[in-house]
């Protein structure tokens, strides 16, 4: 079973309202069983919401505001939903403070990236679950 970010299927649950919707990931999901999550929805976040990125160990809303324990929230959800449905894998969103696999946004509102990886993805990754992002799937 695989877990998709719910804004590559194209659910309005980004951050400014909008989606991911990505035509490769549609069709690399044909015939294959998965399900979908966005966890900082899951966490009670509303869309829209401001952008927030991973700064040291804690994760910020452009105005500021300390929303880790939100994100912390959307990651243990995300890996409760992923043992209730038997996850192995997921497929998450690039560079996003949550769903990021290999490199996230560094907390200045920049546009620039660092290695490392989203709250959601790191509690999954640790917890066994094989992850690749949108960008992994045309490499
Ligand atoms: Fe997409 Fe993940 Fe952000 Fe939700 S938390 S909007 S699924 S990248």
């Amino acid at each position: 079973m695989i877990l998709v970010s719910g804004c590559l299927l194209g659910i309005n649950c980004k951050y400014n309202g909008g989606n991911n919707d990505n035509a490769v990931v549609h069709k690399f999901l044909e015939g294959k069983e998965y399900v979908v999550f966005c966890p900082e929805r899951a966490s009670g976040l509303p869309a829209p919401r401001l952008p927030s990125e991973i700064r040291g160990d804690r994760v910020y809303s452009k105005a500021g505001d300390d929303v880790t324990e939100e994100f912390q929230s959307g990651a243990e959800k995300a890996l409760a939903f992923c043992r209730a449905h038997g996850v192995t894998q997921a497929i998450l969103k690039a560079r996003s403070p949550s769903c990021g696999v290999h490199a996230v946004y560094d907390g200045t509102f920049s546009g620039t990236v660092v290695p490392g990886m989203g709250v959601t993805a790191r509690l999954l990754a640790d917890n066994g679950i094989a992850l690749m992002d949108e960008e992994d799937l045309i490499k």
